[in-house]
């Protein structure tokens, strides 16, 4: 297997102090020793709950080739056997080894950002730019003050394209790690309700994702959403951070990337599209419309990178939800069949619609129905009772035959549906599952969606045992 880095050109990046007899160099890098691969360096990082200092022996059991370590956690680690690279401090050695990386680097690389859609663009251009080169994206939602630097550090020197998901929290999050990234495009999916709690608004959180045009390389491109509400305060944004290139995506008649028709099936869509002048006729393998906003985006990142657009547009065709996000399954119930929509990852007012927009245009078998199983969107803040209760016109704009809400925000949902419309409310997941699972019977479609961390998760999980 061929090294990423040389064992040398890591300790003259970190500025580290070599212990013990370095190997020629290592084949990857890893934070977590559940998943190391003999050959690679394991990054004693501290996190808030855990110290990778106290996996060391673990490491070292999975095959590391060396261990980067804290100086000052040194004589703990005297007697292990393996060579090590000590420094002042893990996390920011690794972000030395990631601002390196991108030295050495000849990648086109994009960056992305927004409030929804980051990791089903990231994926999507991993899918399709894999068709035009090699490409090293982030690993699944690695994309903050550690994701990135990691992401950095592992992208092997000979990448064609580097595509990075940069997500945040607070303001000024998103500013060092594109400097870090330096992205020759930097794209924003949407901006919308999503991690509110530390904002006052939906105008704040577009000046902190525009904190992703200050890390452009000379002569970058800002790619943004034409449809978004927010379009003119980011095109603002982006002139004044300097940037002299500003192409867009989206329905708008003045898209760069433009949809000029659609047509929504059940498991995929068509489209047919005007990019940067010429017409392309694109079929994607993945169902809803949020979906064809984000291919879009994929198709704006990719021509601006110099990507063969020929294979760009096949790849979309064999594009597949993420699991969490749209992946579907058909599982067996007495008399034949039921599909689970699984969009458990995460939820927001934009996603939740998307999701529902996305069961609607599914079709039940038979006698079969489309059944929404909504549980709380989270980190809305004092917005959240509102934004629950808007899901409803949502829901009767659908031809949705039941919902099944679940928590404490969702009951602000359940007041605000007319008492006619089947909507069962439980407080607790505990309580909600076993009302659905009398319910389910064959040619339905049940579509499971939440924020992360209400337990919704589990639902889709007890299915997939169960069925
Ligand atoms: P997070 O910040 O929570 O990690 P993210 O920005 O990475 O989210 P994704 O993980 O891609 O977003 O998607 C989250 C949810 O939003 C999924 O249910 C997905 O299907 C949905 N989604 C993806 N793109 C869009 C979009 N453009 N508009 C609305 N919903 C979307």
């Amino acid at each position: 297997m061929s090294l990423l880095w040389t064992s040398d050109s890591m300790v003259e990046a970190m500025n580290g102090r070599p212990v013990g007899r370095l190997p020629e160099g290592i084949t990857g890098i890893s934070i977590d020793t559940r998943t190391l691969q003999p050959g690679e360096a394991f990054f004693a990082i501290k996190g808030d709950a855990l110290d990778g200092h106290d996996y060391a022996t673990a490491a070292v059991a999975a095959g590391a080739a060396l261990l980067v370590v804290a100086e000052a956690k040194l004589p703990a680690l005297g007697k292990l056997k393996v060579p090590m690279i000590v420094v002042d401090d893990v996390l920011a050695a690794m972000t030395r080894l990631g601002i390196a990386s991108r030295q050495r680097s000849h990648a086109q690389i994009i960056a992305v950002t927004g409030s929804v859609g980051k990791t089903t663009t990231k994926e999507a251009l991993r899918h399709v730019l894999a068709q035009a080169g090699k490409v090293h994206a982030s690993v699944a939602s690695f994309n903050n003050h550690w994701g990135v630097p990691l992401t950095l550090a592992r992208m092997p020197a000979d990448t064609d394209y580097g595509v990075f998901e940069i997500g945040m929290n607070h303001a000024d999050e998103i500013r060092p790690l594109v400097k870090m990234v330096r992205p020759h495009v930097s794209l924003i999916t949407l901006i919308a309700p999503a991690h509110l709690g530390h904002f006052r608004n939906l105008q704040e959180i577009a000046v902190a994702k525009a904190e992703i045009f200050e890390g452009l390389v000379p002569g970058g491109y800002a790619l943004l959403n034409r449809d978004d509400k927010h379009f003119k305060l980011l095109e603002k944004l982006a002139v004044d951070a300097g940037v002299e290139h500003i192409k867009t995506f989206g329905e708008n008649a003045r898209a760069d990337y433009r949809l000029i028709k659609l047509k929504l099936h059940d498991g995929c869509s068509c489209l047919t599209a005007r990019l940067a002048g010429e017409e392309a006729v694109v079929k994607i393998g993945a169902p809803g419309r949020h979906i064809v906003q984000n291919v879009l985006a994929v198709l704006g990142a990719a021509h601006l990178t110099g990507a063969d657009m020929a294979k760009v547009t096949l790849a979309l065709a064999s594009l597949r939800p993420e699991s969490g996000r749209g992946a579907r399954h058909s599982l067996e119930v007495p008399g034949g069949t039921f599909t689970l929509i699984d969009e458990s990852y995460n939820a927001n007012p934009a996603s939740m619609r998307a999701a529902i927009e996305l069961l609607a245009a599914a079709t039940p078998q038979g006698k079969g129905r489309r059944i929404a199983v909504l549980g709380d969107m989270l980190e809305l803040g004092k917005q959240a009772p509102k934004l629950h209760a808007d899901i409803s016109s949502v829901i009767l704009a659908n031809p949705i035959n039941m919902v099944f809400l679940g928590g404490p925000e969702m009951a602000a949902l359940k007041a605000a549906m007319p008492v006619e419309f089947h909507a069962e409310y439980r407080q607790s997941v505990d309580e909600l599952q076993p009302q659905l699972l009398n319910t389910i019977r064959a040619g339905d479609v049940i579509m499971v969606k939440s924020s992360k961390g209400t337990g919704f998760a589990q639902i889709v999980k007890t299915l997939l045992q169960k069925y």
